[in-house]
């Protein structure tokens, strides 16, 4: 990449555009910063096995092979919730994550050698909490995106019955589950999108699928 001058960029010029992209992926060595508190866990999100989602690397979107745990985006944008956009500045500088501080945009050789390693995942973060960790791994493999995929696929544009209601069991289930953890569990509703992923109704687009509720009632429209 060339400066203004036509002289090769060498550092960081503070433009935020990597920030207004989108936050980061946490990977092993952040653990730290969510466990002293650096990130709060409410400013994070899984994208779950298998969900779609887009290759900072490589480009385009692909299933993701693990969790990927992320920071927010600001509400309607991907623009990551930490950024200070009045100042042009990162608000944990000083804490902020691997890919973060990997990601030159003059030089992309370093995130290309980070980007796919040692991924925290939500067993990393959560395993070693008793009965909570149960309820996210079955959350997980009811609501397995193999399975809505496998689904989608056989939904024959709405006409095979089974596979449709299968999917919109899925949904009504997953939708059950996030207000339980909050009513029932008194978990606060910002970290549901951490422990469960994002919500079916938002992802299932991926799928080619569009969702209609009305009155608790899901209707699917391939
Ligand atoms: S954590 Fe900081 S450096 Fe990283 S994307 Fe967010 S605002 Fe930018």
């Amino acid at each position: 990449m060339k400066t203004e001058n036509n002289t090769p960029q060498t550092d960081c010029k503070q433009c935020g555009t990597c920030c207004k992209k989108g936050g980061p992926t946490f990977h092993a060595e952040d653990k730290f910063l969510i466990d002293k508190g650096a990130v709060p866990v409410k400013l994070l999100f899984t994208i779950r096995e298998g969900e779609l989602a887009h290759d900072n690397v490589k480009g385009g979107l692909t299933p993701v092979p693990t969790d990927l745990i992320k920071i927010k985006g600001k509400k309607n944008s991907w623009e990551c919730i930490l950024f200070d956009e009045k100042n042009n500045a990162c608000t944990i500088y000083d804490y902020r994550p691997l890919e973060c501080k990997a990601l030159k945009c003059w030089d992309t050789r370093e995130i290309e050698s980070v980007y796919q390693n040692d991924r925290l995942t939500r067993n990393d973060l959560l395993s070693g909490i008793r009965g909570l960790w149960e309820m996210v791994e079955d959350h997980h493999s009811r609501c397995s995106y193999h399975k809505i995929g496998s689904l989608a696929k056989s939904m024959a544009g709405g006409k095979n019955k089974i596979a449709v209601n299968g999917i919109i069991d899925i949904i009504k289930y997953d939708m059950q589950v996030r207000s339980l953890v909050v009513e029932k569990g008194s978990i606060d509703p910002e970290m549901v999108d951490f422990l469960l992923g994002r919500s079916l109704p938002d992802t299932i687009k991926m799928f080619g699928i569009k969702i209609k509720q009305a009155g608790g009632i899901y209707k699917l429209e391939p």
